[in-house]
C-alpha cells in the first residue's frame, strides 16, 4: 500500500533521470553529458565511463544483477536480452562491473528480427546505441538502457533512430523559422501525449478461447442482447477488480517516470483508458511502451488480461490511440497555441500554414503510418475516424484562414464564454474548437490530435511521418520568409498562398457521414480503405526522395519497411484464418453437432409418444444449414490459405489474403455466429460475447 503523500517519492524511483544523475555525478561529467545530449553529438568514452560506473552503482543499490540495452525493432515491441554485470577477478572470484563501452554500444545477435530484406542472415550482427535524451531505469532487477538498433552496415533496423532523426529535422526546421520571428532558440522538441485504449477480460474466460490468446481479438461470436447502447460505461463507476489493476499500474508507471495522469472508462463495456502528461516524443514512445507492456503484467495479477488489440470484439468500439502533439522550444514556448488572437499571431499562422500543407502533401504517408491488420476493422467503421485523412480546425480558425485568403482582416470574437451558472462557478472559456471526434488530425487548443492509430500501436511510425513532413514545410516557408522586407506583409500572402492551395484538406463536418466519402473524393482526397491498398503508397517517388532528404530512411530502408509491414499483414492473417479453422474443426462443430443431434433425440422419442416436434425439428434443421455453409466455407478458407501462401511477391500476396482468406473468414464467422446464437448454452465451448464483456462483476 502506498500512502498518497509518497507518491512524490515513489516517481520516478527506478529511473536514472536528473536527481539520480546530479547526485551521482561529478559536476563536469554531468555538464559534459547535458551539452552532449542537447547538441546530439556522441559523448567521449572517458565520460561515458564515468556514468557508467555510476549507474552501476545505482542500479546495484536497487537489487540489479544484469542490465539490458532495451531497444524497438520493427516488430513494434520491445526487446531486451540481459547481460549480468559480473567480471571475473583472477583470484578467481567476481566484480560487479560496467564501462562506458557497454552503457553506449551493444551487439545483440539480430538474425532473428525483422528487416525486410535489409540485411542478409550471414550478417547477424546488429548494434545498439544508447539514447541519451531517454533515462535509464530498472525493471525486473535489470538496468535497461533505451537505446537505437542498426545493422553493421549502419542500415536502421528499429523504430528508435528513425524518430530520433526525425525530431532532429523538425527541430533544425522549426529553428529557421523561428529566426525569421527573431526568436533564437537552440532546439524544438515535438512533445506527444498518447491516449491509449484498452480491453480487460477475466483470465480464466480468456484462457478458454483460442482466438483471443493466438491472435488477441475474437474470431467468432455472437452480439449480445446489450452491447454499449446504453452508454453507461463511458466515465462510469469503475469496477473494484479493475480499480485494483489501475491502481497497481499507475504505481508502476510513476517508479518508472511514466507520468499516468488519466485513467476512465471507455464507451464499450470493459473497455478503459490510460492517458499520460505528454512528454518528448522520444520519451513518449518509450514510455507509451512500458505503458502497454505494464498494462499486461499488471493485469495478470488482478486475474485479468488485457487487450490492447484495435478490435477484441466485432460489433463493440474497438480501441485506439489518440496522438497529441506538439512543437515547444527548449524555453517551454508551445508553438501551437494560438493565443488569444491568432489573426494577429504570425508566428502561429505560419506554423498552422506548414501543418495543413504538410498534412495535405502526405496524406498517404500519414495513412500508411496507420495501417494494420487489427486497424483495418476500425478506420471508416463509424467508430474511428473514416480512412481519409482530413484536417479539423474549428470555426475560429478556419474563419481566420477565409479572412486571410480574402484579404480581409478578421474582426471576429477571439474568445466566447460559456456561461455555467449565475454566480457560483466562474464563466468558462469555450474552447475555440467544439470537440469534433470524427475527425483524423483535429486541432484541439494548443496542438494537433492524430487519432487514426490503433491500441497496439508503436507511437514511433506515425511521429516519425509528423515530425519529417512537418519538417520539410516549415522549411518550405523558412525559405519563402527569411529574405522578407516586410514580414507582416509577407506572411499573410504566404499563408493566403499555403491555405488557398490546401484547403481541401480541411474539414469541420462529420466525418462519419456517407456524404462525406463523396465530397471527399470530389476534393481529390485519397481514400485507401485497407492495408495491402495503402502500403505501397510508403514508397512512391515523392515519398522516397522525402526520407532521403532529411536522411530518415534510405530508399532500400523505405522499401524494406513497405515489405515488413506487408508480410506482417499477410503473417496476421495466416495465423487468424488457422485458428478459425482449428476452432471450427476443435470447438464449433462438435458443440453443434452435439446439439443437433440432442435435438433429434428428443424429436425421435417425442414422435414415439405421439408429441409434434415441430420446434426441435426446424431448429436442427436450421443448425443442418448452418454446419453445412460453416463447412462450406471452412473448405474455401482452407483453399485460400493454401492458395495465397504461395505467392512470391508480398504486395500480390497480402492483396490476395485481402480478397480471398478475409472474406473467406467473414463468410465463415457469420455461419458460425448465427450457429452459437441458437446452440444451448451447455453446448458452446468457450465463453460468448456476454460472459467476456460483462464477466469482471465485482
Ligand atoms: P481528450 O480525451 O479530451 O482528448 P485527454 O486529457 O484525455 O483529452 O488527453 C489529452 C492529451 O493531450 C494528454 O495526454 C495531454 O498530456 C496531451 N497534451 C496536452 N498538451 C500537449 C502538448 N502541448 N503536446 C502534446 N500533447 C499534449
Ligand atoms: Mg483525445
Amino acid at each position: 500500500m502506498t500512502m498518497t503523500n509518497e507518491v512524490p517519492k515513489l516517481f520516478g524511483s527506478l529511473v536514472f533521470n536528473e536527481t539520480a544523475m546530479k547526485d551521482r555525478l561529478p559536476i563536469a561529467t554531468y555538464k559534459a553529458y547535458k551539452l552532449a545530449v542537447l547538441e546530439g553529438k556522441p559523448l567521449d568514452l572517458e565520460i561515458a565511463n564515468i556514468i557508467a560506473n555510476a549507474m552501476k552503482d545505482w542500479a546495484l543499490e536497487h537489487g540489479c544483477t544484469h542490465f539490458t540495452h532495451w531497444f524497438q525493432p520493427m516488430t513494434g515491441i520491445t526487446a531486451e536480452k540481459h547481460e549480468s554485470f559480473i567480471a571475473p577477478t583472477a583470484e578467481g572470484r567476481v566484480i560487479m562491473s560496467f564501462s562506458g563501452k557497454e552503457l553506449i554500444q551493444g551487439e545483440p545477435d539480430a538474425s532473428s528480427f525483422p528487416s525486410g530484406g535489409l540485411r542478409a542472415t550471414f550478417e547477424a550482427r546488429g548494434y545498439t546505441a544508447w539514447d541519451p535524451t531517454s533515462y535509464a531505469f530498472i525493471k525486473d532487477n535489470c538496468l535497461c538502457i533505451p537505446t537505437a538498433f542498426c545493422s553493421y552496415t549502419g542500415d536502421v533496423l528499429d523504430k528508435k533512430t528513425p524518430l530520433l532523426r526525425s525530431m532532429n529535422a523538425i527541430s533544425k526546421a522549426a529553428c529557421r523559422v523561428l529566426k525569421v520571428f527573431g526568436i533564437d532558440t537552440i532546439r524544438v522538441n515535438s512533445t506527444v501525449g498518447p491516449e491509449q485504449e484498452y480491453f480487460l477480460v477475466d483470465k480464466e474466460m480468456w484462457a478458454k478461447r483460442k482466438d483471443l490468446v493466438y491472435t488477441g481479438r475474437t474470431l467468432f461470436g455472437a452480439k449480445t442482447p446489450r452491447g454499449q447502447e446504453l452508454d453507461d460505461h463511458y466515465f462510469g463507476i469503475i469496477k473494484q477488480r479493475v480499480l485494483g489493476f489501475m491502481k497497481d499500474l499507475d504505481e508502476e508507471l510513476w517508479k518508472l517516470g511514466v507520468l499516468a495522469k488519466t485513467e476512465h472508462n471507455e464507451v464499450a463495456p470493459a473497455q478503459h483508458e490510460l492517458a499520460p502528461i505528454y512528454s518528448f516524443t522520444n520519451v513518449a514512445s518509450d514510455h507509451n511502451q512500458l505503458t502497454m507492456e505494464f498494462m499486461k503484467r499488471i493485469a495478470l495479477k488482478h486475474g485479468l488480461v488485457c487487450l490492447l488489440h484495435e478490435k477484441p470484439f466485432a460489433g463493440v468500439n474497438g480501441s485506439g490511440k489518440h496522438n497529441n502533439w506538439s512543437l515547444s522550444t527548449e524555453e517551454g514556448l508551445n508553438l501551437l497555441d494560438p493565443s488569444k488572437t491568432p489573426y494577429k499571431n504570425l508566428r502561429f499562422l505560419v506554423f498552422l500554414a506548414a501543418i495543413i500543407k504538410a498534412v495535405d502533401e502526405y496524406q498517404d504517408l500519414l495513412r500508411v503510418s496507420v495501417a494494420s491488420a487489427g486497424n483495418d476493422h476500425r478506420l471508416g467503421a463509424n467508430e474511428a475516424p473514416p480512412a481519409i485523412v482530413s484536417i479539423f480546425l474549428g470555426d475560429e480558425l478556419t474563419a481566420v484562414l477565409e479572412a486571410i485568403a480574402k484579404g480581409e482582416v478578421y474582426d471576429g470574437n477571439p474568445q466566447t464564454y460559456i456561461k455555467v451558472s449565475d454566480d457560483t462557478i466562474p464563466a468558462l472559456v469555450k474552447d475555440n474548437t467544439d470537440r469534433n471526434r470524427t475527425s483524423p488530425f483535429a486541432f484541439t487548443g494548443n496542438k494537433f490530435e492524430f487519432r487514426m492509430l490503433g491500441s497496439m500501436f508503436s507511437i514511433a511510425g506515425p511521429n516519425i511521418v509528423i515530425n519529417t513532413i512537418v519538417a520539410e514545410a516549415l522549411d518550405y516557408v523558412a525559405g519563402k520568409l527569411e529574405d522578407s522586407a516586410d514580414l507582416e506583409a509577407d506572411v499573410y500572402d504566404l499563408v493566403k498562398e499555403i491555405y488557398t492551395e490546401h484547403k481541401r484538406i480541411i474539414f469541420n463536418g462529420n466525418g462519419y457521414a456517407d456524404e462525406w466519402v463523396v465530397e471527399a473524393e470530389k476534393r481529390g482526397l485519397l481514400n485507401l480503405k485497407n492495408t495491402p491498398e495503402a502500403l505501397p503508397y510508403m514508397a512512391s517517388d515523392k515519398n522516397i526522395a522525402l526520407f532521403e532528404k532529411y536522411r530518415i530512411f534510405t530508399a532500400a530502408e523505405t522499401k524494406s519497411r513497405v515489405n515488413i509491414l506487408l508480410e506482417n499483414y499477410t503473417t496476421v492473417l495466416g495465423i487468424e484464418g488457422a485458428t478459425m479453422l482449428e476452432m471450427l474443426h476443435k470447438d464449433i462443430l462438435p458443440a453443434v453437432s452435439c446439439y443437433t443431434k440432442d435435438l433429434i433425440r428428443i424429436a425421435m422419442e417425442k414422435k414415439s409418444l405421439g408429441i409434434e416436434p415441430g420446434a426441435e425439428v426446424d431448429l436442427a434443421k436450421r443448425l443442418s444449414s448452418y454446419t453445412d455453409a460453416m463447412y462450406k466455407a471452412s473448405l474455401k478458407l482452407a483453399a485460400a490459405l493454401e492458395e495465397c501462401e504461395k505467392i512470391e511477391c508480398p504486395k500480390a500476396k497480402a492483396e490476395a489474403f485481402f480478397e480471398k482468406v478475409f472474406s473467406a473468414m467473414t463468410e465463415l464467422r457469420e455461419a458460425a455466429d448465427s450457429a452459437e446464437a441458437l446452440t444451448g448454452g451447455k453446448y458452446l465451448p468457450y465463453p460468448t460475447y456476454g460472459e467476456l464483456l460483462f464477466g469482471v462483476n465485482e
